[in-house]
């Protein structure tokens, strides 16, 4: 059998292994593949990629990857579907040493055997953000990629500075990509038919802009603006700094308006506070 999975298929499967798609697990599968083939192709994945799946259910984006990157690895947390996995892909005559499957749950994935080069993945929406930021923390290899979130949680990955949807996931996000908007996708492709809509976010890493000391610091200090994003930043960052008068001489040194909200603030002003406060 050749070609990627279709909706009877997926059922069938499912039903063989004895899946029911459960909320808590995220599991809403892709039963069309022309989604599949777009979102390949809109992450730009080339026959030298080592391109990394985060929760491949049943395999739908999985067999799309495997048509184009060199090798791809995919990490699934439910041992039904990892264990399945594997045979689907030979099935639709993908060679068993392209397909790396591991059985686990990503937020405690911290090492691969490969170096990934790219991520495509249809996120458990329940854990999409931290994996995301996750991922780009421990595999520095992983150069662009694409992923599939709820599309409040797109909106807040790409959110600039003063807008309602910016915050925390904007700014962490940042420090390691440029990300961007890559379109919708239509509840209808789903099995179950998810009650949210979703959207594609596109990042390309980019050089962070200091150290993992500096790194840590920057993302306290965003925690800290945003856990209060409706006061002024020098009250937010008060317990940080050891006080308000404290928080509003470290604000002012780091060339900033202490009177301002944490959400008016770029990535870059952010910065500037950390490394005010670490000298
Ligand atoms: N990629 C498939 C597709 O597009 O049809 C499935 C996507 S579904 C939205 C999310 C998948 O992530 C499910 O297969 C689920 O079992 C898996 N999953 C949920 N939480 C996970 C976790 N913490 N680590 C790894 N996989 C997880």
């Amino acid at each position: 059998m050749s070609g990627l999975l279709g909706a009877s298929e997926i059922r069938e499967i499912a039903e063989r292994i004895g899946v029911k798609p459960t909320k808590k697990l995220g599991q809403n599968f892709v039963v069309d593949a022309n989604t599949c083939r777009r979102i390949v192709k809109a992450a730009e994945v080339n026959e030298t990629d080592v391109a990394l799946e985060i929760g491949p259910g049943l395999g739908s984006l999985t067999l799309a990857m495997l048509e184009v990157a060199k090798s791809v690895v995919a990490i699934e947390i439910d041992n039904r579907l990892a264990d399945e996995l594997p045979e689907t892909a030979m099935r639709h005559g993908f060679s068993a040493d392209k397909l790396t499957v591991v059985t686990q749950d990503a937020m405690e994935v911290s090492s691969l055997s490969i170096d990934p080069t790219v991520l495509v993945a249809n996120l458990p929406y329940n854990v999409s953000v931290p994996v995301l930021l996750r991922f780009l923390e421990k595999f520095p290899t992983l150069r662009a990629g694409v992923v599939m979130v709820q599309s409040e949680v797109a909106d807040r990955l790409i959110a600039k500075p003063n807008s309602k949807t910016y915050g925390s996931p904007s700014v962490k996000a940042n420090w390691w990509a440029d990300m961007s908007s890559a379109g919708t996708v239509s509840r209808s492709i789903f099995w179950p038919v998810p009650n949210v809509d979703s959207s594609l976010v596109r990042f390309i890493r980019h050089q962070p802009a200091g150290d993992e000391a500096l790194r840590k610091a920057t993302f306290r200090i965003i925690d800290a603006a945003f856990a209060q994003r409706r006061k002024m930043l020098r009250a937010a960052l008060s317990d940080l700094c050891g006080g308000s008068a404290l928080a509003s001489a470290v604000i002012t040194a780091a060339g900033i308006d202490p009177t301002i909200r944490g959400e008016a603030l770029e990535l870059g002003d952010f910065i500037k506070i950390a490394t005010t406060l670490n000298k």
